[in-house]
């Protein structure tokens, strides 16, 4: 039969059943071996493989084949994604615009689409001040072209919109410890129980120190694969020349720079700086690419 292997552990693969391409939402995840071929051919299954897998005599099975992937996360190992949600919380812990734009970078270069959502709305509910620098967060990367989610655990505000774009595809839940990802995974999985807690708590304890990824299934076809995922990422797999690409407001300021190769860091006539001097690129995202070129720059250096 068909099936899509929901975790992987200890050299086992846990496939769930799939009908017509859908989970059949009451099976048993099989557990199973995969064939040796695999090894000899230099590929290994991975978490969100859809294969063709047989039941062998000890209630066991063999994962005998796997489909052609659509999409494959080296970090982290899932096959098929489409979609990567990022989670910021816009308070405790504030809004990160330079580790947002890091992610971003990822997610451009491993072609997955995008949602932001920014959690905690309610704590910014008292708060009036607060509310239009979240708002003007919100309205920048929407001029950008992503999509913007405000959500709160405790309201349930948004929770339903997220569910609804979860609806049958693989996604990938990535954030910073502590932005609300587990309080907002209980919400939309029913009967699920990921443990919660404040930051100061969990300190030591080491929370994400399993570092197997498995994907929790939604009752609309959906699965999420959890997981701590992007944040420690560094830019090693990506060519310093590529990353203005990964910037996809860029794009059409950059093809019109005069020199072929431009860094856009200091070139005369630079059409990507012009732009940021008139405001049609967002300062804050022009300072985070000359933050991550150098950074880049000086790592090429070391090595
Ligand atoms: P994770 O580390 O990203 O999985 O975050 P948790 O879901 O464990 O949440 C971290 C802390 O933030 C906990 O103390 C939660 O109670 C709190 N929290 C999570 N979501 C919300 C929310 O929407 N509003 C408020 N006010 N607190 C939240
Ligand atoms: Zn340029």
């Amino acid at each position: 039969p068909d099936g899509v292997i929901v975790k992987a552990l200890s050299g086992y693969y846990y496939v769930k059943p799939l009908e017509n391409g859908k989970a059949v939402g009451s099976a048993e995840a099989v557990q199973c071996r995969a064939r040796g071929i695999f090894k000899k051919r230099g590929t290994s299954p991975l978490v969100g493989d859809h294969v063709v897998y047989s039941l062998t005599e000890n209630g066991e099975g063999m994962v005998d084949e796997i489909k052609p992937r659509r999409s494959e996360l080296i970090r982290p190992p899932v096959a098929n994604a489409e979609l990567a949600v990022l989670l910021f919380s816009v308070r405790e812990p504030d809004l990160n615009l330079s580790l947002l734009d890091k992610f971003l970078v990822h997610i451009e270069h491993s072609g997955l689409e995008t949602i932001i959502c920014l959690t905690k709305q309610d704590l910014l509910a008292a708060d009036t001040d607060a509310q239009d620098p979240v708002m003007a967060v919100k309205e920048l990367y929407e001029r950008i072209g992503y999509e913007v989610l405000v959500t709160s655990s405790r309201s349930g505000l948004g929770s339903s919109e997220l569910k609804e774009r979860l609806t049958g595809v693989i996604s990938v839940f990535s954030g910073q410890s502590g932005v609300g990802k587990s309080s907002l995974l209980n919400r939309l999985v029913p009967g699920l129980s990921l443990e919660t807690s404040a930051i100061s708590m969990r300190l030591g304890r080491g929370k994400h120190t399993t570092r197997h990824v498995e994907l929790i299934e939604l009752d609309n076809g959906g699965f999420v694969a959890d997981t701590p995922g992007f944040s420690q990422l560094d830019f090693l797999e990506l060519g310093v020349e590529e990353l203005s690409t990964c910037f996809r407001e860029f794009a059409p300021y950059a093809e019109l720079c005069k020199f072929r190769g431009c860094s856009h860091t200091h070139e005369p006539g630079c059409k990507v700086i012009e732009a940021k001097e008139s405001g049609d690129i967002a300062s804050s995202r022009y300072e985070h690419y000359v933050q991550f070129y150098t950074e880049m720059k000086e790592k090429k250096r070391r090595y």
